[in-house]
């Protein structure tokens, strides 16, 4: 992959944009905190001056550690606007996102597809907090309960303790049955 140009960069957060012409799709991969100075408006500006033959968009968003009620109303804002225009996908969505979806409804856009999420998990035996990336398809449900799947430490392979509350943090996921969950 080729170096990725910044589109817009404060001190707490930067996007990166990486072009494939090729595959005539753009990705964007967010880093850091989605807050009032994360200057969207400057990358909706430069998607703006892609050529038409660029019809998609693929977010990396697992680099979004925090965002705020500003950051969120910025995000939305942005996804509406270039939604018409591009079909969007959105990869490894951090635990930020995930919490976000549970209450933002939109969050990856009307139609987005989501492929991947983060799960965090606990090691009991190392005492330290790790995630894996999983699909919406891959939560399996009991009695209506969502499950995280089993994961395994990669230090000392024991079985890893889901970190999160399973009905909570799975919960956005009842938003991407049918169509956004498949395919
Ligand atoms: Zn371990």
């Amino acid at each position: 992959m080729s170096n990725p140009e910044i589109v817009a960069e404060n001190g707490q957060f930067k996007v990166e944009l990486y072009l494939n012409v090729e595959g005539k799709t753009v990705e964007l991969r967010p880093i850091g905190a989605l807050n009032e100075n994360s200057k969207l408006d400057l990358v909706f500006d430069r998607l703006s001056k892609l050529s038409e033959d660029i019809k998609e968009v693929v977010f990396d968003l697992q680099g979004v550690v925090s965002a705020n009620s500003i950051g969120i109303r910025a995000w939305l804002f942005f996804i509406e606007k270039i939604e018409p225009r591009m079909s969007l996908r959105f990869e490894k969505a951090s635990e930020t996102f995930v919490d976000m979806a549970g209450i933002v409804p939109n969050i990856f856009g009307k139609r987005g597809k989501l492929v991947s999420f983060c799960v965090p998990y606990q090691c009991a035996n190392c005492k330290r907090r790790t995630f894996e990336f999983f699909k919406p398809e891959d939560i399996k449900y009991e009695d209506g309960s969502p499950q995280a799947p089993e994961a395994h430490c990669k230090t000392c392979n024991s079985t890893l303790e889901f970190d999160q509350h399973p009905d909570e943090y799975f919960g956005f996921l009842k938003n991407f049955s049918g169509s956004k969950a498949k395919g």
